[in-house]
């Protein structure tokens, strides 16, 4: 995948964030904190209502610590 079929296939950060869920959690959003299943998504990030924590699906990932578009 070049860089223009990325923009082209992933618009929007937002798309880019649930291409990164599905890839990696499939339907159901699991805490990168304590494992548990029971989260609800919550705007761009979701809630675990285990460890009462919210995450976004770039924890533990490349993403998490740059600032920049996911596009780039
Ligand atoms: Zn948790």
């Amino acid at each position: 995948m070049n860089i223009v079929e990325i923009f082209e296939t992933f618009p929007t950060q937002a798309d880019c964030i649930r291409h990164l869920e599905k890839a990696r959690w499939g339907d159901t959003a699991t805490c990168p904190y304590c494992t548990s299943t029971r989260t609800i998504p919550n705007a761009d990030r979701h809630y675990c209502y285990e460890c009462k924590t919210s995450f976004s699906v770039t924890v533990g990932t490349i993403f998490h610590h740059t600032h920049l578009p996911l596009q780039k």
